[in-house]
């Protein structure tokens, strides 16, 4: 391997440290960050993920209001919840773990949300001020690639990027991100799709390649330039009898390969996963600051 690795994992620990002294010098002055989890069914991902959430709010003091609900769980109930914990003064961040089931307008749940409190960054109004350059909360995932990106020094003013997947929650606010006119932006991006004629022709010119397409080895070596950087956001699993859990976890990133050409390169996992759930907690204690004030 040559490639330098972006280790998402030791950034993160730096910058939950930073925030675990910020929630202390908040706590001195009477104010605790809250953040509301809905979780709706037992989808093992989702029940993982949640979990995980809620041991990083507990590791850095921010309160948690978790609530598990069954899968038969009605839309109205649901929006009960999330209209109680908008006007809770202790709930300054709410997440509602996605996907919700089949019976629940995902859409109509999520537009409930206070955008005061959205610390997901889902919300149109987030999205909207995102784009034009006004202060809002960034969604994590796409905000966890471009601390990483900051993190490790990466120069992006100038930079020629493309991201492969244009999601909602990665590809399009990633891309947003990366344009805008400031120090964290200047780039000049291309998002690449599944309607992309060809893919390869694109991420080979790129300074900076992100994959977050949901697919093993979407990115392989012949298809980026020497020494690129290369953001990993996938997350797949595959089948792996050696494992007591029976698979194994990759990213959209042919790894042992790409790595050899690569300049900077992110792990999965241990890469853009643990950023993510990093700026959730940073946008709860930014939103806990906002309330107060402070
Ligand atoms: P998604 O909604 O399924 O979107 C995937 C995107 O990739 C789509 O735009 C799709 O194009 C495009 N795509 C798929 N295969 C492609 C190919 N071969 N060539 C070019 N484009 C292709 O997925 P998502 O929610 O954005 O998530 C993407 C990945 O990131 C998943 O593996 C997910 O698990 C992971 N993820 C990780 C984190 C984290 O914290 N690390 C957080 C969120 C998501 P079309 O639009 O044309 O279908």
């Amino acid at each position: 391997m040559s490639a330098k690795l972006i280790d998402g994992k030791q950034i993160a620990i730096y910058l939950r440290a930073e925030l675990k002294a910020e929630v202390e010098k908040l706590k001195q002055k009477g104010i605790t960050p809250g953040l509301g989890v809905i979780l709706v069914g037992a989808d093992a991902a989702s029940v993982s993920y949640v979990t995980a959430k809620e041991k990083a709010c507990s590791e850095i003091g921010i309160y948690s209001d978790d609530n598990r609900l069954g899968a038969e769980t009605s839309e109205k109930d649901l929006l009960a919840l999330v209209d109680n914990m908008n006007r809770d003064p202790k709930i300054n961040g709410i997440l509602v773990q996605l996907p919700l089931p089949k019976h629940i307008d995902e859409q109509k749940v999520l537009l409930a949300i206070d955008p005061a409190k959205d610390v997901d960054g889902f919300h149109p109004v987030s999205v909207g001020k995102m784009v034009v350059g006004q202060k809002a909360f960034l969604p994590c995932t796409p905000h966890a690639v471009l601390q990483l990106l900051i993190r490790s020094g990466v120069k992006l003013e100038g930079a020629e990027v493309v991201i492969v997947g244009r999601s909602n929650i990665v590809g399009k606010p990633l891309a947003n991100m990366l344009i805008q006119k400031s120090p964290t932006g200047n780039a000049t991006v291309t998002i690449c799709h599944t309607k992309t004629k060809d893919v390869s022709a694109h991420t080979r010119k790129a300074d900076i390649v992100i994959a977050a397409a949901g697919r093993a080895n979407t990115i392989t070596a012949d298809m980026i330039k020497d020494d690129a950087v290369v953001i990993d956001v996938g997350i797949n699993r595959i089948d792996d009898a050696t494992k007591k859990r029976g698979y194994r976890l990759v990213g959209d990133v042919d790894f042992a390969e790409v790595s050899k050409k690569a300049g900077l390169i992110t792990p999965v996992p241990g890469g853009v996963g643990p950023m993510t759930i990093t700026m959730l907690l940073y946008n709860t204690v930014e939103s806990a600051k906002t309330a107060a004030g402070v």
